[in-house]
């Protein structure tokens, strides 16, 4: 789960990690009313989205007087923010965030991630911030610091002076340095976060090293452990299919393709999507049912998949091994009969009384298109689909 840059500095201030006064605002006015509150003659009108990238993309704005950041503001909210991270759809822009701006000396880089191959906590440093990291790898390799911590005893005090000296900073501000990567890493750890960047880590002209940029990200599976931060999820700020399947308890991704695909097993998805685009198609998303596959399941599933606007096919493929194919047969059908999808369904089905699963496929006079094997399957949904397309095309152009 992702949070929003004000919630991040909010945690990472308890942890007392340095952050630039600021507050936050959901109305022009409002927004005017806290750059009197946090006071100076300079301030930041700063678009919260679940997104990287909002500086360049005109998503954060610096102020001189009140009436300028009346007008950020307003010409801020309810905007929809297309940053080269964001994807085309964007993110629309419901909260602001007013900091007051920082006179910065130098800008690093700090980030804490998982590195799953050495189960470590990593921390990757450079002294080239304000770039994304991606660049500074590409760019400046030799400027990036990487230090992975021993989990049994945490980040040691020693560590974070080597990250410090290592970025170049002067002996006056490794003090304030080293609270920010212990402040940073004991947050990181406390809370069961998978992502903690901070860029830029600044230093300011008086030699304070403050967060000016914080993104957080925290494993889903870990938030029953931490109710305060499950409450920072902002849903308007996620893909709406994929928070309504999580809310339904199938795990989905949302992808750009025409052929939405029902599956159960994550392997056996994405094997379905690779199989799809064998055939010369793209699927629309990701689903994976899980094993139970009940009828319930999957008429919740042929719901979720056809809130897709874009889904012209749907590929329905399970293995039974516990579960029994004419089951999930018997809720295929109970599913269409209640409620139609208007677009081809292709059903294939493996496994456990297969036989008799077909049978009932068969026997329900819908317009199942069936398959027996994996490749046939993603053949007839490409065909199916363009088929569709053809028609759906003639039926506009005889409009
Ligand atoms: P993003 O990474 O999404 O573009 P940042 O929070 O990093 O957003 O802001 C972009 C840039 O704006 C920063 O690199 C910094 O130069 C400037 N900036 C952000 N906040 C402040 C602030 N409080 N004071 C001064 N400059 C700021
Ligand atoms: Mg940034």
């Amino acid at each position: 789960m992702d949070i929003h840059e004000y919630q991040a500095k909010e945690i990472l201030a308890r942890f007392g990690v340095a952050t630039p006064k600021g507050a936050l605002a959901y109305s022009p006015e409002q927004a005017a009313y806290r750059a009197r509150e946090i006071g100076g003659k300079l301030w930041v009108v700063k678009a919260q989205v679940h997104t990287g990238g909002r500086g360049k993309a005109g998503g954060v704005k610096l102020c001189r007087s009140e009436d300028e950041v009346m007008d950020a503001a307003d010409e801020l909210l309810g905007k929809k923010l297309v940053t080269h991270q964001s994807g085309p759809a964007g993110k629309i822009v419901g909260r602001l965030y007013i900091e007051g701006g920082v006179a910065i000396a130098k800008e690093l880089y700090l980030g804490f991630v998982l590195d799953r191959k050495s189960e470590r906590v990593m921390v990757v440093a450079s002294s080239e911030g304000g770039m994304e990291i991606e660049e500074i790898a590409a760019e400046k390799p030799d400027s990036i610091v990487k230090v992975s911590v021993e989990p049994a005893v945490g980040m040691q005090a020693f560590q974070a002076r080597e990250i410090a000296f290592a970025l170049g900073l002067k002996p006056s501000q490794i003090q304030s340095a080293v609270n920010a990567l212990m402040g940073c890493y004991r947050a990181f750890e406390e809370l069961d976060a998978t992502m903690l960047e901070i860029n830029p880590l600044i230093v300011t002209e008086d030699d304070h090293v403050m967060a000016l940029d914080a993104k957080m990200t925290f494993d889903d599976n870990a938030l029953f452990r931490h109710p305060a931060v499950a409450e920072l999820r902002d849903k308007s700020q996620e893909d709406p299919r994929e928070t309504h399947a999580n809310d339904r308890g199938l795990s989905y991704v949302g992808l750009t393709g025409k052929i939405g695909c029902i599956v159960n097993g994550a392997g056996l998805a994405m094997a379905t999507m690779d199989m799809i685009k064998l055939a010369g198609g793209e699927p629309a998303n990701f689903l994976d049912i899980g094993g139970g596959a009940t009828p319930e399941r999957v008429a919740k599933a042929f719901k979720l998949v056809t809130m897709d606007k874009n889904v012209e096919a749907i590929l329905v493929n399970i293995f039974a091994g516990i579960n029994r194919c004419d089951w999930v047969a018997e809720g295929v059908v109970q599913a269409l009969e209640k409620s139609p999808v208007g677009v081809p369904v292709i059903v294939r089905l493996a496994g456990t009384h297969v036989e008799e699963g077909r049978r009932i496929l068969a026997r329900s006079g819908l317009p199942i298109i069936r398959a027996n094997t994996l490749a046939e399957a993603a053949e007839r949904a490409v065909a199916a689909w363009k088929n569709n397309a053809n028609t759906v095309g003639l039926k506009v152009v005889n409009a």
